[in-house]
């Protein structure tokens, strides 16, 4: 295909759409209770793209009642389990043939590049949403083993109403990945996208409405986090809190429930993810560029980016020249542009955010082998070079921070057991890979690492079966798999005496 010309229709598609920008509550597209709107930059260039409907406590609370009234009145709860598993694959058909359509918004909200957009997000997101439609009529409860003279049966039921806040980084990803669980289980959701990429979340809602997901059980509330946010986790009604975002805000989730009603949380925070190369990795030049995607893909705007390269001292000139060739190699540019392997950061302070962690890595002695430098100013967009540094020590903030960005620490080791103990070394324990051909090894060390997700030969590979989520501050409780659904469930035992 001709790139320039497939970005040129991408530009005229994006500027033919409205995109929406009411708040979903109780079925109806609304203004905000205060009348505000919130404008939508476009880190691409910098263009206001939308003004969106700005909820807040007010919004929340109309939203948390509504779920409410449409969770007691049993239209979605009380469907067979048949009916929701259909309405949710309508809804996983809708997404498929807007799939364009909403790869676009994300892609111009937040700066991914459509390529990717449509490729991961949008199958990932299709993939959940009938992943979770077909567990609906599959999940079985049981019959406790309690003697003759009993029945005793073990239960799932809904929680009731689910309060979901996400990121920006995987807007529509991140939303499905909660709310197709949360609704397969019966529940009624209140999600509260992040507000730099509030639009694909909207039109789910819509797309919704049009599956037959009944008034209220799926509401959508853009708007600020210390507002619209806090107020979703301080809320009496709501019985469970789903959030994916960073630890510091995971935190306040945690006292927001302790100061109102308990509700439960679960957390998916930050990571800052080991890729340990071992003297006998296959094939270099294969890490390599799995080395290099694993850090610059979604601008490494990604929590299990692989941002620490452990590498075994005696295989370490060679992976880094080929690292550096891949690095390169890394096209930076517009995201509407199909030979952009790197798009824009999400907005303007991410960006800032991110040179200061660069900064800081200079400071304190890290040496500097490519990027590390805004780029691309004449477009208006945040755009940054891939970067790359050597000479880390684990005791450096750039080793030990989660910097979600573009940016590859790069740390040497002689044995195994001082890999593992680097690996180990952060507060952080979501994802870490590694490279080896010896099998002992590849099991030893994938025991020894503490994270939720260890890959061996391969990085960011997945799949809606496995269940992804933290150790250690990376946070608690799983999103995807069946287990997930433990999440947006409880369970209830009921004695009955023969
Ligand atoms: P963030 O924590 O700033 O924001 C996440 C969400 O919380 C947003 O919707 C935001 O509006 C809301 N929020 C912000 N302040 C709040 C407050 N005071 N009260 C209530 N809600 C509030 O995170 P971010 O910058 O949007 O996302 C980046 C972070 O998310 C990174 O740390 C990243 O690692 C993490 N993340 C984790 C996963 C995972 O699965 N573990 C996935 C994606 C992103």
């Amino acid at each position: 295909i001709d790139a320039d010309a497939r970005r040129e229709e991408l530009e005229r598609r994006f500027a033919a759409l409205t995109p929406p920008s009411l708040l979903h509550i109780g079925g109806e597209q609304v203004e905000a209770a205060s009348g505000a709107r919130f404008a939508c930059v476009s880190p691409r260039d910098g263009r206001v793209v939308a003004h969106v409907a700005e909820g807040d406590a007010a919004d929340i609370d109309r939203a948390v009642a509504a779920a409410r009234r449409a969770f007691e009145s049993g239209v979605w709860s009380g469907l067979h389990p048949r009916e929701r598993r259909a309405v949710l694959q309508r809804l996983a058909r809708l997404v498929e043939r807007h799939a364009e359509e909403l790869a676009l918004l994300e892609s111009v909200d937040m700066g991914k590049p459509f390529t990717d957009a449509l490729a991961v997000d949008l199958r990932v997101t299709v993939q959940c949403l009938d992943f979770y439609a077909e567990a609906a009529d599959k999940m079985y409860d049981e019959v406790a083993p309690t003697g003759p003279d009993v029945l005793a049966t073990v239960t799932r039921e809904p929680l009731g109403v689910v309060g979901a806040v996400v990121p920006w980084n995987f807007p529509l990803m991140m939303a499905a990945w909660k709310l197709a669980p949360a609704l397969a289980a019966g529940n009624a959701v209140v999600l509260k996208p992040a507000e730099q990429s509030p639009l694909s979340a909207l039109r789910l809602a819509e797309l919704a409405v049009e599956a037959g997901v009944p008034a209220g059980i799926l509401n959508v509330v853009p708007g600020h986090g210390p507002t619209a946010g806090a107020a979703l986790g301080r809320h009496p009604g709501v019985d469970a809190i789903t959030f994916t975002g960073s630890g510091e805000v995971g935190r306040l989730f945690m006292r927001y429930s302790a100061e109102s009603n308990l509700k439960q949380v679960s957390l998916e925070l930050g990571g800052k993810s080991p890729q340990i190369v071992m003297p006998d990795a296959p094939d270099l030049a294969a890490v390599a560029r799995s080395v290099a995607t694993g850090i610059f893909f979604n601008q490494g705007e990604v929590c299990s980016a692989g941002s620490r390269l452990l590498v075994h001292r005696s295989v370490r000139e060679e992976l880094l020249a080929l690292v550096l060739e891949e690095t390169r190699r890394t096209v930076v540019g517009d995201p509407l542009d199909p030979r952009t392997r790197v798009g824009a950061l999400v907005e303007e302070e991410h960006l800032r955010r991110v040179l200061g962690h660069v900064r800081g890595a200079l400071e304190d002695g890290a040496s500097l082998l490519t990027g590390g430098e805004r780029t691309l100013t004449e477009t208006g967009g945040c755009y940054m070079t891939p970067t790359v540094f050597d000479r880390v020590d684990p005791g450096m903030r750039i080793a030990r921070q989660e910097v979600f960005g573009p940016v590859l620490s790069v740390i040497d080791f002689d044995d195994p057991e001082e890999a593992v103990r680097i690996a180990n070394g952060t507060e952080y324990g979501l994802a870490a890979a590694v490279w080896t051909r010896d099998l002992s090894t590849a099991h030893r060390m994938s025991r020894a690492v503490r994270a939720g997700t260890v890959w061996v030969n391969c990085f960011d590979d997945s799949d809606i079966t496995v269940p992804f989520g933290g150790y250690a501050q990376s946070g608690f409780g799983r999103d995807k798999s069946l287990h997930a659904l433990d999440k947006y469930t409880q369970f209830k035992t009921t004695w009955i005496k023969l």
